[in-house]
């Protein structure tokens, strides 16, 4: 039930006077981010109400006319001396402006109309008549002149003229100005709303109220209060966060408090797995485990996610948890975000544990017809213990006997909302979540803070370090010469071609549109010609069994040199490759090239890793790079990769399940994000069920900014939550 108060900003902006038709469609336009709409499909009110301004104009600016700079916008007062229409027989259409000329005591100034209704000129400036007039000046031959003045007003208005003037974001058919109006419109009937944060907190930053924090955001009167740092923005920002931050903690509380399976597991599986490892387990990866064994046991649901550097050993993890499972007689689904990354998933899980007699199936988007049946009956009846596959593994038609655990690898393609769907599969089963793409707190806190955490920092031992250098494009006849003698002495090569734009279908992450296949298949050809028959090609679009094939190929010695588009990203492993070339490499996220590095350094043989950057790449673009030459911590890179490019570009996509943030900037603003958390936390602790009076305040922020919180009976506190943000 939404709170009555709320009922005005939920309404549709069709509601405000003066919005309609055009007018509605246009802020349609203009709001995309709205996450709600009214059955009209209109955005509503809030979304319109939390449009800030980008900039401002200062029209407080005034000088004699005889003296006035070029360029800049100011007010005036005048007086009107005559009209100078265009001559007779040019009309509407010619570039022969309509002028009107005026002056005062301390100089003359044009006003310059093109195309204007005659009648509307002299309507606004009848001759004789004093203004007040405000817009960009300028000089035309040695005239100072206005050309379509922004505002023209009685000269009683000259205060409200002068007034700063927000700018909005615009979009077609719609001007600065009327967005202003509307919203000013609906500032009208902003309702009040109680305090949710504590008052203390509130006096010591000096925030004022959230009513007057809209208001103020809505009328900046110097560039600094266009700044994420300024009061009324910094609180706004922090309703936000604690919004987003208590969401979580709900979610958190409510997953906790369901009952998991009580998972012991006889041990027997996974000894033998370990046994066949040709490695023993790191100390990260010992105590991943055991914290995933006592989730396992506690009766409550895991909810774990597994951070891990790229080759920290997390597939091992998940499949020693797996097995538990099956030890129990249960069932477990490892999820992944793509198909060739579930391929090869399921060719290393098979191939470890279907020798200990376990039945490991794949179900992706192309398994169909009777394999698909088979499988689907197989998951139903339980005589498939473990399968591998895309989101596909979620879809109504798969049933499973006795779902346990479901591990999801490079988890931050989920958002929360996805997580919470997850679960309303089979039995509650145990979550873990895993990401080789390590994030900075901040990102953590906003993404997984409905989640227990583990970090696996120390990677296997005997890994080698990999060298990075960072490399114009115009060096790239040394880096052939360099290939070519490590081609000769028998090392394998990734050449990674440059990413051209990522596309998403379906949720699911397609990593090779035609360009960046273009730009692999020219590169392909080149280097066939250069270094012959050891030269293979995989991309996204190949049919699997091909793309199989030729990294089976790359794998077994036969391919040297490996072109690739980014499908390499995540999942292979051919532990003795040593180089990787990176083409354009200024258009990756760090992160991304921090993963794609990983690719090599597997073995025990020492490892390049080469950045090459085209001419194009700017400051900004090589001193990232630079980071990632100078540190082999994915943490590390993370965090000062957020740093440059700011919390605006975070991951580089919209698909990151990041939540959108309307007034937080994740870089700026972490301080007051961490107190949210704990905030969040105390508050879930001593009240859960929000109903103290800063409870219910708290309801009315989550309600706001479109949570939905189910005030219930203590064994399901929020059994049907749901962000509609997410
Ligand atoms: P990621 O965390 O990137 O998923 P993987 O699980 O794919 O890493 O592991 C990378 C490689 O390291 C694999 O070849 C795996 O067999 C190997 N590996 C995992 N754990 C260890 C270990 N404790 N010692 C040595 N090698 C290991
Ligand atoms: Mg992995």
């Amino acid at each position: 039930m939404r709170h009555e108060l709320l009922f005005f900003l939920y309404s549709s902006i069709s509601r405000i006077k003066g919005v309609g038709g055009a007018t509605a469609s246009s802020l349609q336009r203009l709001l995309p981010a709205a996450t709600v709409l009214d059955g009209s499909g209109m955005p509503i009110v809030r979304d319109l109400i939390f449009h800030l301004p980008v900039g401002l104009v200062d029209r407080r600016f005034t000088c004699p006319l005889n003296t006035a700079p070029d360029g800049v916008v100011a007010t005036f007062v005048i007086t009107v001396e005559s009209h100078l229409p265009p001559p007779p027989g040019i009309r509407r259409g010619s570039r022969r402006p309509y002028k009107v000329m005026c002056y005062n005591d301390t100089g003359e100034i044009t006003l310059v109309f093109f195309n204007p209704r005659e009648d509307y000129v002299k309507q606004v400036l009848p001759v004789g008549s004093r203004r007040a007039i405000s817009g960009r000046i300028d000089h035309f031959e040695n005239h100072l002149q206005m050309t379509h003045p922004d505002i023209i007003a009685p000269v009683d208005k000259l205060a409200e003229v002068q007034k700063p003037e927000p700018v909005y974001p615009l979009t077609i058919g719609l001007t600065s100005r009327r967005i202003a109006k509307f919203i000013a419109t609906a500032m009208e009937k902003l309702p009040d709303l109680p305090e949710w944060t504590e008052l203390s907190w509130v006096k010591t930053h000096k925030w004022p109220t959230w009513k007057e924090a809209i208001n103020a955001a809505h009328h900046p009167l110097l560039p600094e209060d266009l700044e994420v740092a300024s009061l009324p923005r910094e609180r706004l920002a922090y309703d936000e966060m604690l919004a987003n931050q208590l969401y979580l903690a709900l979610v958190r509380r409510h997953m906790q408090q369901q009952p998991g399976d009580i998972i012991r597991g006889t041990g027997k599986l996974a000894e033998a797995l370990v046994a066949r490892l040709p490695f023993t387990l790191t100390g990260g990866q010992q105590s991943v485990m055991k914290e995933i064994a006592d989730d396992m046991t506690s009766g409550r649901r895991m909810c774990r996610l597994l951070q891990g550097d790229v080759g920290s050993g997390k597939t091992i993890v998940a499949l020693l948890a797996i097995l538990r499972v099956v030890e129990d007689g249960k069932q477990a689904a490892l999820m992944v975000p793509t198909e060739i990354i579930a391929q090869q998933h399921y060719k290393t899980l098979s191939a470890l544990i279907e020798p200990l007699g376990i039945k490991v199936a794949l179900l992706t988007g192309s398994v169909k017809g009777k394999a698909r049946k088979e499988l689907l009956e197989g998951l139903a009846s339980g005589d498939i213990p473990v399968v591998v596959g895309t989101h596909a593994l979620f879809q109504e038609q798969v049933n499973f006997s006795h779902l346990s655990l479901v591990v999801i690898d490079e988890q931050h393609r989920f958002g929360v909302s996805q997580r919470m769907a997850l679960t309303a599969k089979g039995n509650a089963p145990h979550l873990l979540h895993m990401t080789a793409t390590p994030i900075p707190r901040s990102l953590t806190m906003t993404l997984y803070g409905d989640m227990e955490c583990s970090n696996l920092r120390e990677k296997p031992a005997e890994r080698q370090p990999v060298t990075t250098r960072v490399i114009p494009l115009s060096r790239y006849d040394e880096v052939m010469e360099r290939l070519k003698s490590a081609i000769a002495a028998g090392e394998k090569v990734y050449w990674i071609c440059p990413l051209i734009e990522e596309k998403y279908i379906e949720g699911e992450l397609e990593l090779t549109p035609e360009g960046d296949l273009a730009a692999a298949e020219t590169r392909f050809r080149e280097f066939k010609k250069r270094f012959g028959d050891v030269v293979g090609l995989v991309h996204g679009r190949m049919k699997s069994d091909v793309r199989n094939e030729e990294m089976q190929r790359f794998s077994s010695g036969e391919l040297r040199l490996l072109v690739a588009t980014t499908v390499i990203e995540v999942g292979v492993d051919v532990r003795d490759a040593t180089i990787i070339v990176i083409e354009q490499s200024e258009r990756f996220g760090l992160s991304q090239l921090h993963q794609l590095r990983g690719r090599v350094g597997r073995g025990n043989k020492a490892s390049a890793c080469v950045l090459l950057y085209s001419d194009r790449a700017g400051d900004v673009a090589r001193s990232r790079l630079a980071i990632l030459r100078d540190s082999n911590d994915g943490f590390a890179i993370a965090e000062a990769d957020l740093n440059i490019r700011g919390g605006g570009d975070l991951l580089g996509t919209r698909q990151s399940g990041l939540p959108r943030f309307i007034f937080t900037d994740l870089v700026r603003h972490q301080a007051l994000l961490e107190h949210a958390r704990d905030d969040a936390a105390n508050l879930v602790a001593t009240d859960p069920h929000l109903q103290g009076q800063r409870g219910v305040a708290l309801e009315i922020l989550l309600q706001l900014f479109g949570f939905e919180f189910q005030r219930q009976s203590d064994a399901e506190p929020l059994a049907s939550a749901r962000a509609a943000q997410s």
